[in-house]
């Protein structure tokens, strides 16, 4: 796969192979890094791109920036203006993973506990089709790894050293024969998997995990609530989730930007439901796909349409 054409370092579109960094700031870089995962989504019929919930997305970004004392040189609304000229200047056509990182740059003294020094930030994408409505689920366990507590590392903002935690978790899930981890916090209560949230379904209510048990602030989260509130009918509760639920569940899935909407069809070997795709999560799948590619219209104010130059040039 070719990569895109350009992406956006430190105020201007550079192109792709020319966007360098010397081999000394690799790793130290991501001490104090934070990023943002946003998704583009295309629509053949109307050939429109959407970048799904673009504000809230960078909204997030400036809250990351914000709690690691990043003093970036641009602002968030100069920034969301970028993310969608890169998309024009790379004349994506297809579903897109979109990235801007923020870094530690020059002069932050590439220690661990710096902070000062320059903010540098890249943004980049790269084509990553949906695999919205596939059928496949996924096989779960509960990790023995502990979920990052509020006052260890904050696990409400996309800070890339976030990540060590779930990757533990991840690996010991795949290592020991599952798809994916689920994490406790402190409490003993489920807070989310290491790059997504969680929701199961009992009794015809859609639960999931309150923002206080140490899980990030998913947009998608909150794009399936209510979803499943103003289109289904559905009653949805915040709240602690004991890990016995999942056992007993109607209905599980996993859900974010890379997860869109996943399916969990066992959870420690105890199989949920049918152990196929639930009727509700079924129904959220096809209602958060055509909220990402603006179907039937509905949703309009959570897609930031693009305008890919080439049509527009056709038109
Ligand atoms: N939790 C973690 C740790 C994540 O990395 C993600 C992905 N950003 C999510 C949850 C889901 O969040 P969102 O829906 O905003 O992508």
């Amino acid at each position: 796969m070719s990569n895109p054409k350009y992406l956006w370092l430190n105020g201007e579109l550079v192109e792709w192979d020319k966007a360098t960094v010397h081999v000394t700031a690799i790793g130290w870089s991501a001490v104090g890094a934070v990023f943002e995962g946003i998704r583009a989504y295309w629509n053949a019929d109307t050939e429109e791109l959407h970048v799904f919930r673009l504000p809230e997305h960078m909204k997030r970004l400036g809250e990351s920036m914000k709690m690691m004392r990043h003093e970036p040189a641009w602002s968030i609304e100069h920034l969301t203006e970028q993310v969608i000229e890169l998309l024009k200047a790379n004349d994506v056509r297809e579903d897109t993973y979109i990235r801007p990182l923020v870094y530690r740059g020059e002069g932050s003294g590439k220690g661990f506990s710096s902070h000062g020094g320059s903010t540098d930030i890249l943004i980049n994408t790269r084509p990553n089709p949906s695999h919205l409505l596939s059928g496949n689920h996924r096989s779960a366990c509960v990790s023995s790894w502990t979920r990052i507590s509020d006052n260890v590392m904050p696990p409400r903002i996309k800070n890339v050293a976030n990540y060590r935690n779930g990757q533990l978790a991840g690996m010991e899930a795949s290592l020991n024969g599952y798809d994916v981890a689920l994490i406790m916090n402190q409490q003993g209560k489920i807070a989310e998997g290491g790059g997504s949230c969680v929701m199961i379904v009992r009794d015809g209510k859609l639960i999931t995990p309150d923002v206080t048990q140490s899980i990030l602030e998913s947009i998608t989260r909150d794009a399936i609530m209510q979803l499943a509130r103003d289109e289904m009918g559905l009653e949805v509760v915040e709240r602690a989730v004991d890990r016995t639920e999942l056992y007993i569940a109607d209905e599980i899935f996993m859900c974010g930007t890379a997860f869109e909407i996943t399916p969990v069809s066992s959870v420690d070997k105890y199989v949920v439901g049918e152990g196929d795709v639930g009727p509700i999560t079924r129904r959220l799948e096809e209602l958060l796909n055509d909220s990402f590619r603006g179907i039937s219209g509905i949703r309009e104010g959570w897609r930031t349409p693009v305008g890919v130059p080439s049509l527009v040039a056709a038109d």
